[in-house]
């Protein structure tokens, strides 16, 4: 009888046991649900992984990437291009060599796409901004519910911009790889706040960044040889395509990462010992251009126009 009882008792802690194990709450349960339900993003703040519902996480993709006081027809395009992205990811089996194994995506834009939480949001927007903002970008997300961007019946790459100044890119001309729906297109109510910026570098600082020459002084330098920049090539659409600095050839998208300038919609003077580069837009002008996307929501262009604008020959359907 004892033996019965102690029996039971192991019986029992097993059961519980298992029990515990199959808590929905377990992170584990999550896995074994239907692909493209839940989204799990690393966080690099804290280093843990943190599975969302799809909708959920769409929300705080929208809210960090877009400003909450951009019209609702352009935060809906968001939103849908946002979906995109994601799903496109999870559907594929994740990225190649993913820097973030056990997760989808991670919150830094530079790795995918920005996502903030609501805890993030409130600290972003403060407690009355993050009531009237919260609820605008989930009324996006909510009316755009289970909606992506195909092409040929596949997701697309939903790559966007802040600005492209007034006419996009191939993506061809950026990338070196053509992609049927991401051909340049006007932009004709781009409404980028600064849309020309200016950048002041010495000579030294152009050719330290350029050819990460350790300890070059701004009197050595220009004493030596000074800085001659020519541009060798543009694209289609006049960006920079290539730029010779010192007889040495650069891809103009190096050269925009190398100095951190906003786009290579690019010109340039020399004068003396300063080099200073003009900017037209914000971003590498592939795809969604954010800025154009509100004009166009202001000139009452709703989500599936605005979309079906920047992205050529594409469907806006439910997934
Ligand atoms: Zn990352
Ligand atoms: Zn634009």
């Amino acid at each position: 009888m004892r033996i019965l009882t102690g029996l039971g008792l192991l019986l029992a802690a097993l059961v519980i046991g298992v029990g515990l194990e199959l808590n929905p709450r377990v992170k584990e349960r999550v896995e074994i649900r239907p692909a493209g339900e839940y989204v799990r993003v690393y966080r690099h703040a804290t280093g843990e992984v943190e599975v969302l519902p799809l909708e959920e996480y769409v929300v705080g993709v929208v809210a960090a990437e877009m400003p909450a006081l951009f019209p609702l027809e352009a935060l809906k395009a968001q939103a849908v291009a946002a979906r995109t992205y994601i799903l496109r990811r999870i559907l594929a089996g994740g990225v190649s060599n993913n820097p973030h194994p056990g997760a989808d995506i991670c919150d830094d834009p530079r790795h995918g796409q920005a996502y903030l939480s609501r805890v993030e949001l409130k600290r972003k927007w403060g407690v009355l901004g993050y009531y009237r903002h919260y609820f605008k970008v989930r009324q996006a997300v909510r009316e755009t519910a289970g909606f992506v961007i195909t092409y040929n019946g596949q997701l697309i790459d939903p790559v966007y911009h802040a600005s492209c100044g007034g006419r996009t890119e191939n993506a061809g001309d950026v990338w070196q790889v053509d992609v049927p729906y991401l051909k340049s297109v006007p932009c004709p109510y781009d409404c980028y706040p600064k849309v020309v910026e200016t950048r002041s570098f010495s000579v030294a600082e152009v050719q330290k960044a350029l050819f990460l020459v350790q300890g070059v002084t701004a009197a050595t330098s220009s004493a030596n040889k000074g800085l001659r920049i020519t541009l060798a090539d543009k694209t289609a659409t006049g960006r920079a395509r290539e730029i010779v600095v010192n007889g040495r050839s650069f891809p103009a998208t190096l050269v925009r990462e190398r100095l951190n300038l906003k786009s290579t919609r690019l010109t340039w003077t020399i004068n003396g010992d300063r080099v200073t580069f003009t900017t037209v837009g914000h971003g590498h002008g592939v795809g969604l251009c954010q800025y154009g996307a509100k004009g166009m929501a202001e000139h009452g262009y709703d989500f599936r126009q605005i979309l079906k604008h920047y992205f050529t020959g594409v469907k806006i359907v439910r997934y």
